[in-house]
C-alpha cells in the first residue's frame, strides 16, 4: 500500500506555536506513525510544482491523505480535476478537519460542505458509533480530546454512507466527524479532529483511527468486490 500525504504547508512556516507542535510539519508527523505502522509513505504540499502531485505520483497513490485551511483556493483546478479522476478510478482519500472545504472534497461531495465552527478551547469528546467498522477496530468507545477548534452542525454534506464517529463539544454542540463515501471506485474517509494549534495528530487513539482510515480506504469497490 502506497500512501501520499499532502499539506497545505503554511501554518507550520508562519506561525510559532504550530511549528512548536509540528517542527517537521502536519504531513512529517503523519508520515511518521503511518511508517511506523508498516505503511510506505511519501509527503506534498502546496509550494512544490503541481503541488506534488504529478501524474506518476498520482498514479503511484494507492490513499492521498488530505490537510489544507488556509490555502484551499491556491490549489488549481487541474490538479483537483486529475486527483477526482485518481479517486474515480479507485484511489482512496482521507480528508482531515478543515480539508471539509477543500477544493476536492467539495467537489466529490457535491454540497457546499459548510459548518458552524469556534476557534477556542473547547473539550471534545468522539463517540464511536459503529464499533464493528474498520476504522473503529481497537478504538475505546470515547476518545477524549482536551482541547480542540469546535465544529457544529448543521455540516453540509450529503448523508455519510457510513457514520462512524459523532462529537460532543463543551459548548453543547454536536458534529458528525467521522463519515465515508464511494464515489466511482474510489474509497473516501472523513475525519474531523485536527486543529493546527493543537497537538491532536500526536494523541495515539487519533493516530490509531487514521491508521485504520488509511487501511480502510486502500481498498478500492473494484477490489473490495473481488474478495467477495
Ligand atoms: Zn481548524
Amino acid at each position: 500500500m502506497k500512501v501520499t500525504v499532502w499539506n497545505e504547508f503554511r501554518h507550520e512556516q508562519h506561525n510559532e506555536k504550530v511549528k512548536e507542535i509540528y517542527p517537521d510539519g502536519i504531513h512529517g508527523t503523519i508520515q511518521q506513525f503511518l511508517q511506523d505502522a508498516g505503511i510506505e509513505v511519501k509527503t506534498a504540499t502546496l509550494d512544490e510544482p503541481e503541488h506534488g502531485l504529478t501524474e506518476e505520483v498520482l498514479e503511484n497513490t494507492d490513499v492521498l491523505v488530505w490537510w489544507g485551511h488556509l490555502a484551499h483556493d491556491e490549489v488549481s483546478d487541474e490538479v483537483v480535476h486529475k486527483v477526482k479522476k485518481r479517486v474515480h478510478d479507485g484511489m482512496g482519500l482521507v480528508a482531515l478537519h478543515s480539508a471539509h472545504y477543500s477544493k476536492i472534497f467539495r467537489e466529490l461531495m457535491g454540497t457546499d460542505c459548510g459548518l458552524k465552527w469556534r476557534e477556542a478551547d473547547d473539550k471534545e469528546l468522539l463517540w464511536v458509533v459503529e464499533p464493528n467498522h474498520p476504522i473503529a477496530e481497537g478504538i475505546s468507545e470515547v476518545i477524549e480530546l482536551e482541547n480542540e477548534e469546535m465544529y457544529g452542525e448543521r455540516f453540509e454534506i450529503p448523508q455519510p454512507e457510513e457514520l462512524i464517529f459523532i462529537s460532543w463539544f463543551s459548548g453543547g454542540e454536536v458534529f458528525r466527524s467521522g463519515c465515508t463515501y464511494k464515489r466511482g471506485k474510489g474509497r473516501i474517509f472523513y475525519f474531523r479532529p485536527g486543529h493546527e494549534t493543537f497537538p491532536t495528530y500526536h494523541h495515539k487513539e487519533i493516530q490509531k483511527v487514521i491508521i485504520n482510515g488509511v487501511k480502510w480506504a486502500a481498498t478500492s469497490e473494484a477490489k473490495a468486490q473481488e474478495l467477495v
